[in-house]
């Protein structure tokens, strides 16, 4: 009887172990598959952004309006994110806004490469918008833009780069 106890007692202890065990790589496992966001560090994104992107991108600046690279810019191809190269509008999205900065009436994949969060900064109530893979602050998104969708949204030139259409 004493020996039934014993044993019991060492099934009893390795089945809680073996419960317990695999509890930690399975959570870090999660996190890896989650969502194919990319998490840096800022000294990993100081690496690899310019000064000027860095500010913008990883410390939500704005650039002086009407200085920006792609403010006049109207060619064929797309505009993508300066941090992660997702591609974020095309130039049928982009239209001339006179307001200083790219301003886009509409975005690339349906909602999902762009995410928009309330901004309360400044004494106003706006809409960030930010790429939703890196997490990289693109500018705000307005609803007063002059085409068919309504939609302003209004770039930092730093925030973007641009790869043109093959022809
Ligand atoms: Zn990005």
């Amino acid at each position: 009887m004493k020996r039934l106890i014993i044993l019991l007692l060492g099934v009893f202890q390795f089945a809680t172990s073996a419960c317990q065990s695999p509890a930690t790589p399975s959570t870090s496992n999660q996190k890896t598959i989650k969502m194919d966001t990319i998490n840096k560090s800022d000294a990993e994104w100081k690496k690899q952004l310019t000064p000027e992107q860095f500010y913008i991108l990883r410390q939500k600046g704005t650039e002086p309006p009407g200085t920006g690279e792609f403010n006049k810019h109207f060619e064929k191809g797309w505009y993508c994110c300066a941090g992660c190269g997702q591609e974020l509008f095309d130039n049928t999205q982009k239209f001339d806004s006179h307001c200083g900065w790219p301003s886009f009436d509409g975005e690339l994949g349906g909602g999902e490469r762009i995410k928009k969060i309330k901004d309360f900064s400044h004494g106003m109530i706006r809409t960030e918008i930010i790429c939703a893979r890196c997490g990289g602050h693109l500018g705000h998104i307005f609803d007063d833009g002059p085409t068919q969708s309504g939609l302003r949204y209004c770039v930092n030139s730093l925030s973007l780069v641009f790869k043109p259409t093959k022809s």
